[in-house]
């Protein structure tokens, strides 16, 4: 048998600014061997996107690679540091304490992408961790991302899933796996927050200095770069927001170290689709007073964001009071920076392109009847085309008051008449925006289950390619479009990745 370290590697042209640059916000280091790596899935059009030779990849050298076996030429492997508040804690030492920094891409479209492996050992920040990921949390990151992606919505993306060979060890043993992660980079709010915990201005200054040159360089020459940086990532961290509100997303754990500088959705650990609405819906074991319900990521947002202005204080002013008063005014201005987001996108889900002020209580009323009802969220959007095509029944089966349902149609369809648009454009719409597949919990389970029970991948495979072209309805497929049936037990998700 070839050795895998005999076959010749694929080549990244990596370009390491994060390791040149950045010396005191890691450690180099190296993944712990894997017994027998094997590709699980691996992400063809990504590879692509990225520039690799994906035919080189798909192969026993990949496995090798995405392992964290064999390290490409070119890659710095590193560990992050960060600290972060988890569920409003503060925790001042975090870090990459199961992933490794492989290096960064440019992409084909000329943007920097990190390649990062999730579950390749200990590190100096594991804490009392194993430094290892089971198949399972690392399949679901796969779907969501890629869903997330094909959603329309800024996220880390998958690029490879690796089973180890090995058995680890949670609440029962599981199989070991390693993702690759595709991020536009892995900076983070609790990035700051490690080095303003210490008081260490110089590393926060040069972060940020880092964060604008390579996220945001046309800040450079703003007269106050940082105060601008700090708005440019409450304005990315708004609108990415009210996306996840859009598509009924729930994170599940928005702790400040879950919360990219780029305005990436990263980490989905315990998150999920809302199935019937309710703003106070949790889906997380451990998420026991609902901090993180769908309904409180837009304050969540707000606080992530206060705890990332307080790092940025020293450099805002040389008078910290003034500082603090400039910051102060710039966070209490989100909340109203995400609704305008958060009107324009419910709107658009609604048929009207140009949203304004008065349109909000008809999103409103939807959202009552919904929540009165517990109405699937992403059926109720999306059967609204139905309606401008004269089939109304779809929808109203949904409700048990279709008087009020009918009453708010009425209002919806005369707002319409002020489109210049057809009936039929307008329903054309509506299913361009609202998804008719997403990753419904009870078969985002059953794929798991079957992959990492019976190593069978048809299931994930078959969803896979569902969600990640999730407005085009295909005969056949209405298990993918349809909620679980009723259960007794509440869907819970768990934080053990
Ligand atoms: P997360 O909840 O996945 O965002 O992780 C929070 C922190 O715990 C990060 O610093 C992770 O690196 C670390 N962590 C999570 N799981 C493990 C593990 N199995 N081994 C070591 N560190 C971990
Ligand atoms: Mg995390």
């Amino acid at each position: 048998m070839t050795e895998v370290s005999e076959l010749a590697l694929p080549v990244f042209n990596f370009d390491n600014t994060f390791a040149r640059t950045l010396e005191p916000f890691f450690v180099s280091w190296k993944a712990a061997e894997a017994q027998s790596p094997r590709l699980l899935q691996f992400n063809q059009e990504l590879a692509n996107e990225l520039g690799l030779d994906a035919g080189a990849l798909n192969t026993e050298a990949g496995a090798a690679i995405f392992s964290g076996n064999e390290v490409p030429t070119g890659s710095t492997p590193l560990a992050q540091v960060y600290a972060g508040h988890q569920f409003g804690g503060f925790s001042p030492q975090l870090g990459d304490g199961r992933a490794l920094l492989l290096g960064e891409v440019i992409d084909s479209n000329g943007r920097r992408r990190d390649i990062q492996l999730k579950g390749s050992g200990k590190t100096p920040f594991s804490r009392g961790g194993d430094g290892k990921a089971a198949l399972g949390p690392v399949l679901r990151e796969y779907l969501i991302g890629e869903a997330m992606h094909a959603l329309g919505i800024p996220t880390t993306r998958a690029l490879a899933a690796v089973t180890t060979g090995e058995e680890i060890y949670r609440e029962t043993v599981l199989p070991g796996a390693v993702l690759t992660r595709v991020a536009s980079s892995h900076i983070r709010v609790g990035t700051f927050q490690y080095f303003a915990a210490r008081q260490d201005t110089k590393n926060v200054k040069t972060l940020a200095d880092y964060c604008i040159e390579r996220h945001y360089p046309q800040l450079k020459d703003n007269d106050n770069p940082y105060l601008a940086f700090f708005d440019a990532v409450a304005d990315v961290q708004s609108a990415l927001v009210a996306k996840w509100m859009g598509v009924g997303f729930i994170h599940g754990v928005m702790n400040t170290d879950n919360m990219t500088i780029s305005g990436e959705t990263i980490d989905y650990g315990p998150c999920a689709f809302m199935d019937a609405y309710s703003p106070k819906t949790v889906f997380s074991s451990i998420d026991t007073h609902g901090r993180y319900a769908f309904g409180n990521q837009p304050s969540i947002l707000v606080w992530n964001l206060a705890r990332l202005a307080e790092t940025l204080i020293p450099l805002i002013d040389p008078d910290t009071d003034q500082s603090v008063n400039i910051l102060t005014e710039r966070v209490s201005a989100i909340p109203s920076t995400h609704e305008s987001y958060w009107l324009s996108e419910m709107a658009k889900k609604l048929g009207i392109q140009t949203a304004t002020r008065e349109d909000d209580a008809l999103i409103k009323d939807f959202l009552t009847l919904l929540n009165d009802d517990s109405v699937d969220f992403s059926l109720a959007f999306r059967t609204l085309s139905g309606i401008l095509r004269k089939n109304k029944k779809e929808a109203e089966d949904l409700y048990k008051n279709t008087s009020a349902f009918d009453e708010w149609v009425n209002r919806w369809t005369r707002r319409l008449k002020k489109n210049e648009d057809s009936p039929e454009q307008i329903a054309d719409a509506i299913d361009q925006i609202n998804p008719i597949y997403i990753p419904r919990n009870h078969m985002v389970e059953a794929a798991l289950a079957a992959a990492v029970d019976a190593t069978d991948m048809t299931l994930f495979s078959k969803l896979l390619s569902a969600i990640t072209k999730p407005y085009d309805e295909v005969a056949d497929a209405s298990d993918y479009s349809l909620p679980a049936p009723k259960s007794d037990v509440p869907y819970q998700t768990f934080c053990g990745t």
